[in-house]
């Protein structure tokens, strides 16, 4: 393999394989739920324990989950798809072969666009394909190279993967963690990925350094650069900030060992996230030692149909700008009610009923804002979105203030699980009536001879005196610039 022998300025070069955990009811080849448990090998049958004779039947949801990544990334769907075993012996792996796809992905030649730091970026997707997750394994007493002992758990075997293996577009591990955030927010739009799920996102990175006057234009290197550089393969990278801290560090390295003269080890590396430094594991296997064969337990399968009867969601891009467009919001707020699908379908919702700026304000500033303070997230309330509107509405019809509304009913249904209504019948937030604002402008007026005086020698802190005073009198339900207006045309 070639090196880098100049010792000059060096460029990164990066290529991604994510694997991301498709949510279906039960597994890619069996009947078994994919519900997280809490016994270990509680969710298995012979077919995810890899028992002799049990047979693979594949799961139509996982099939459609991947047309729908496909048809979001822009990719190729080619007429018929086919399965091959992956061939090698691991604990967690029971059958000794892994099912996936080899030569004809479901997905091919498809590209994502993302922005970092302000600008477009677009990376290419060489491939994305099916495959069967291999079980967990727990290292007992330390950690993989240090444990006592270990277990294995085979609830998550046979979990849908799909394996995202981009082209080495990458030039930076910023740019990475900008991919990955862009990657995760289209798939939840699309409904087939939780980011919440432990393990649903998996990162293998490959990073390379190349000469800096190999990148040209737009990032671009010539195949054959890139083809000859000695890479290394960083696995068991779990989260976006994981990857970048893990490919600074790897690049750093790379780059040391370059300017000492030193060659890159074609190796496979492990991130290991306590110390924050890769190490290497072994030397990379190489597609040989893997002996893909078709799996003839599955059928070829022709996917041309489907393609054509999958419907996906629009994507978060455009939702943003038909935001921009059709209701007059800022990029800031635009952004923020996009930024999960469950957010944008409920500003939507509570747009269509009151009115656009009323439902920006309430879900991007008052219910984003007060969720936020407390550490919660949309979801941590999708069975409470009536009850959200409502309280938009009892502002919308005027029947209580908004001041009232976030601070006091927002603040209390969140924290105390109450409804809205029940929050404002207790604490007597129903705006007063025009006649009970009245009487109590008149009270205030009447028991108050000093302040009317300095009002009328004006001075101008007096109005404020019995602005107090009748907000005090009304429970604090009376809107102050009404109070503040009703005082001035008793007082004239
Ligand atoms: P392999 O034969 O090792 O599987 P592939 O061509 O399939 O190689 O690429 C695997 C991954 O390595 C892809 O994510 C690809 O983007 C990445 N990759 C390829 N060349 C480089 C390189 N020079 N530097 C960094 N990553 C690279
Ligand atoms: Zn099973
Ligand atoms: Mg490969």
């Amino acid at each position: 393999m070639a090196q880098v022998q100049d010792h000059g300025e060096l460029a990164v070069v990066i290529g991604l394989e994510v694997h991301v955990q498709l949510e279906t009811a039960t597994k890619i080849f069996c009947g078994c739920s994919t519900e997280p448990a809490d016994e270990p090998n509680t969710r298995t049958c012979p077919v995810c324990l890899g028992l002799p004779g049990a047979l693979p039947v594949l799961n139509e949801g996982a099939v459609e989950a991947a047309v729908k990544v496909g048809k979001a990334i822009d990719a190729d769907i080619p007429e018929r798809t086919r399965f091959h075993r992956k061939n090698y012996y691991y604990p967690d792996l029971p059958k000794n072969f892994q099912i996936t796809q080899y030569d004809a992905p479901i997905c091919q030649e498809g590209e994502l666009e993302f922005a970092v730091e302000g600008e477009r970026r677009t990376v290419g997707i060489e491939r994305a394909h099916l495959e069967e997750d291999p079980g967990s394994l727990q290292h007992k007493g330390g950690s993989i190279d240090t444990a006592d002992y270990t277990l294995v758990d085979y609830n998550r075997a046979g979990t849908p993967l799909m394996e995202i293996v981009t082209e080495p577009d990458f030039r930076s591990a910023n740019e990475v963690r900008s991919f990955l955030a862009k990657l995760e927010e289209v798939l939840e739009y699309l409904g087939v990925f939780d980011a919440e799920r432990d393990g649903s996102l998996r990162i293998d990175a490959n990073l390379s350094v190349v000469d800096a006057d190999e990148v040209g234009e737009a990032g671009h290197i010539d195949a054959d650069v890139l083809a000859d550089a000695n890479r290394t393969e960083v696995k068991n990278i779990s989260s976006h900030k994981g990857a970048e801290k893990a490919l600074a560090y790897e690049a750093q390295r790379q780059k040391n060992a370059v300017q000492r003269g030193r060659a890159v080890e074609q190796e496979t590396r492990h991130w290991d996230e306590a110390r924050g430094i890769t190490v290497s594991m072994r030397s990379k296997e190489e597609e040989k030692d893997y002996r893909y064969f078709r799996e003839a337990d599955l059928p070829a399968l022709e996917v041309a149909d489907w393609k054509e009867q999958i419907a996906i969601p629009e994507l978060p891009d455009a939702r943003r700008k038909r935001f921009r467009e059709e209701y007059g919001l800022s990029d800031e707020a635009a952004d923020k009610l996009t930024s999960t699908k469950q957010v944008a379908d409920f500003f939507e919702n509570v747009a269509s009923e009151f009115d656009a700026d009323l439902a920006a304000t309430w879900v991007a500033d008052n219910l984003l804002g007060e969720l936020n303070y407390r550490d919660m997230a949309v979801t941590d309330v999708d069975d409470r979105l009536d009850e959200i509107t409502r309280l938009v509405e009892l502002v919308a019809t005027d029947e209580i203030t908004a001041k009232n509304a976030r601070e006091t009913v927002l603040r209390s249904m969140l924290d105390d699980g109450d409804d809205p209504d029940t929050i404002v019948e207790a604490e007597g937030l129903g705006k007063t009536s025009g006649d009970e604002v009245q009487d109590a402008v008149e009270e205030a007026i009447a028991e108050n001879p000093d302040a009317v005086e300095d009002y009328h020698s004006g001075e101008g802190g007096a109005i404020n005196f019995l602005v107090g005073q009748v907000m005090q009198k009304t429970g604090g339900s009376a809107d102050p610039g009404d109070v503040n207006q009703l005082l001035r045309a008793e007082l004239e």
